[in-house]
């Protein structure tokens, strides 16, 4: 890869962006950058952004854009992201998907690509409430349809699986509302810019993982 990439993944909470990035992110020679997750070990780690977006992120709203923005550009200049990086779950509305052109054109990436993961409402609520997340490696599992060997434990590390706060029936809610209102509209503005290609989410994690490949090669060009 010559010129600094960026892969973006959209679509709704528990459409399968961070089981297909953790799949794609050596094809697509570029580290997966997930704002949901470097947040997270925010509040783990209780600083001083950690404290701000905690409540946030129960409520199951959206963080402020200047907050993400200034996260996104500082992981940025980390020297794992020379070629560029896979984003999952960012951008998440217009000023930040504005932001991220603003600082693509800056830093001399080239177009990026939008891969657009489409899942029915009633999926989404099944892979949601049943989804299950390591708490060392940070795998990811689901009760119904990806279960782990031995309930409750991870198969990779033997990590303890943990529910996340904001996967209870209460909080999911509000974030598919909130993904309708900001960020369901970021596909419109990507085929604008004719970067946008759609993916059937609601298949086997093996036939997306195909179709996500099948799509980066012709993008490379290999
Ligand atoms: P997102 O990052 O988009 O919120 P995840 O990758 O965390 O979504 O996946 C949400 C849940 O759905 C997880 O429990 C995961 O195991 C499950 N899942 C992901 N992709 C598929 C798929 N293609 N078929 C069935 N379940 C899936
Ligand atoms: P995720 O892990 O992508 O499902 O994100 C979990 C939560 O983190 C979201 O419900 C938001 O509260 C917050 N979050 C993650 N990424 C963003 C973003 N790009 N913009 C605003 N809030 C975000």
């Amino acid at each position: 890869m010559s010129r600094r990439r960026v892969f973006i993944l959209l679509g709704p909470p528990g459409a399968g962006k961070g089981t297909q990035a953790k799949r794609i992110a050596k094809q697509c020679g570029v580290p997966h950058l997930s704002t949901g997750d470097m947040m997270r070990d925010a509040v783990a780690r209780g600083t001083d952004l950690g404290k701000i977006v905690g409540p946030i992120m129960q409520r199951g709203e959206l963080v402020p854009d200047e907050l993400v923005m200034k996260m996104v550009e500082e992981r940025l200049k980390q020297p794992d992201c020379a070629a560029g990086c896979l984003f999952d779950g960012f951008p998440r509305t217009l000023p930040q998907a504005e932001g991220l052109d603003a600082i693509m054109r800056r830093g001399g990436f080239g177009k990026p690509l939008v891969v657009d993961l489409a899942v029915s409402n009633e999926k989404l609520l099944r892979r949601l409430t049943g989804r299950r997340t390591c708490s060392v490696g940070g795998e990811i599992y689901n009760v119904y349809d990806a279960p782990p060997k031995v309930d409750g434990i991870c198969d990779s590390d033997g990590g303890k699986l943990v529910q996340r706060a904001d996967d209870r029936d209460e909080v999911v809610s509000q974030r598919l509302a909130a993904y309708e209102k900001a960020t369901k509209p970021l596909a419109e503005y990507y085929r604008r810019q004719g970067v946008l290609q759609e993916v059937d989410a609601s298949a086997s994690v093996d036939e997306v993982g195909r179709a996500l490949i099948g799509i980066i090669q012709r993008a490379e060009g290999q």
